[in-house]
């Protein structure tokens, strides 16, 4: 098998020499029993009985060892994301992250924690068992909504109880768990049928006493080439209004923050000590391996970092690793101003913001240019940014502005 083009492994990018680098893994599975309409993840429709669940990790393996030389630092986290890998027979799922496990340099002194998003349709207590006897400690389970007409507007598999069942039975396996809902929803242009802002927090209330230790709230992004895309070009999208919106995610926010749960970042909540490591990763700017058909990888070297994307396609994936060619289907070198402007629009997502002056340092490039000190004046002039010394954040009630907050800090 012929080796991607190799860099040294070096992480020079931080100058700290005693630092040891922190890595996550992303391992994508590609297929779902049915697409979603407002879905654009590659993901596949495809009976649970015609994959090759096998053969998927076999590639996957092979994809791991060709990059070994991209693998490199302190295992942290391993996320298996989708599509829905928990249609992944939970032995061939096993095997690869045995295999993750065995080829990491170093393994966090508090342990890996190991995710893997599920659907309710293909998650109940035996298979929910089997990811935690394979090694799996943390499910995140897609529940969206607790009203079935909304469930149905979004194409989900599954009903409400469905929902809460298989939210149950990850619970009952003795993991972490978290649950994705969808807020502010409207399933016709009829106000009456818009997502009430109580609504959202009885859903948020229900899951929450279920026991979860981890609540992701998000709204709904149009994405431009989905069903629900067209369906908005063509005028025929309903979607709840921006005041309605902004009530219900402060609404969410409060009643879960009145339940225990920290409020640490946009879209997500925490029990203390459980937020997500591996998203976290994402947002603080630490390297990950992506494995898999369509997987994303951001891999820091001494030359520089490097973001690259596997084929997009199974198909195709699986025929270039059957040939023996790893090599990324795209790769971009990303230089010091654009990895700083990804560290802001990700690091202001969190509820203490970031760190600009390290990030910079870490980036190799300069944080306060003129225009980034006039922007930060400005916003901060509205309320809409607060600096203490060299860190940057958002006040809560402005969250909802982060994306253009960021672009103006760019
Ligand atoms: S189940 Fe998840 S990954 Fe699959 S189509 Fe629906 S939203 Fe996308």
């Amino acid at each position: 098998m012929q080796n991607p083009s190799t860099d040294a492994p070096v992480p020079a990018i931080c100058s700290r020499s005693e630092w040891v680098k922190p890595i996550g893994v992303y391992v994508h599975f590609p297929w779902c029993l049915r697409k979603c309409p407002y879905c654009d993840f590659a993901t596949f429709e495809r009976p649970r009985e015609a994959i090759d669940h096998r053969g998927y990790a076999n590639a996957v393996i092979a994809e791991l060892d060709a990059r070994r030389d991209w693998y490199k630092g302190r295992l942290e986290t391993v996320f298996f994301g989708g599509g829905t890998p928990s249609l992944w027979e939970p032995a061939e799922l096993g095997r690869v992250l045995e295999a993750i496990l065995e080829r990491a340099e170093g393994l966090s002194p508090d342990g890996v924690e190991v995710t893997v998003e599920c659907n309710p349709s293909s998650l109940d207590g035996p298979r929910a068992k089997e990811f935690a006897a394979v090694g799996v400690n943390r499910l995140s389970v897609g529940v969206q909504g607790l009203d079935q007409s909304r469930l149905e507007f979004l194409g989900r598999l599954h009903n409400p109880d469905e929902a809460l069942a298989a939210v149950r039975a990850a619970i009952a396996s003795g993991v972490r768990v978290n649950a994705d809902l969808m807020i502010g929803i409207a399933t016709g242009f009829d106000e009456r049928v818009h997502q009430a802002p109580a609504e959202a927090v009885r859903e948020a209330a229900v899951v929450a006493e279920l026991g979860v230790s981890h609540i992701s709230a998000y709204q709904l992004t149009v994405e431009a080439k989905t069903r629900f895309g067209e369906l908005d070009r063509k005028g025929k999208l309903p979607l709840v209004g921006d005041d309605r919106m902004a009530t219900t995610f402060l609404e969410t926010s409060r009643a879960l923050e009145e339940r225990g749960f920290e409020h640490y970042e946009i879209s997500n909540f925490a029990r203390p000590g459980e937020r997500s490591r591996h998203n976290v990763g994402y947002w603080v700017g630490q390297d990950y391996l992506g494995l898999g058909c369509a997987a994303y990888g951001t891999i820091t070297t001494e030359n520089g970092a490097f973001r690259y994307r596997n084929a997009p396609n199974p198909e195709r994936y699986l025929a270039r690793v059957e040939a023996g060619q790893f090599e990324p289907h795209e790769r971009e070198q990303l230089d010091g101003p654009t990895l700083l402007k990804e560290r802001i629009m990700l690091g202001l997502r969190l509820r203490e913001g970031i760190d600009l002056e390290r990030a910079a340092e870490e980036c190799r490039t300069e944080a306060w240019t003129d225009e980034r000190r006039r922007a930060t004046r400005e916003l901060m002039s509205s309320g809409r940014l607060v600096q203490e010394g060299g860190s940057l954040r958002i006040p809560r009630d402005a969250w909802l502005f982060t994306d253009g907050i960021a672009a103006a800090l760019f």
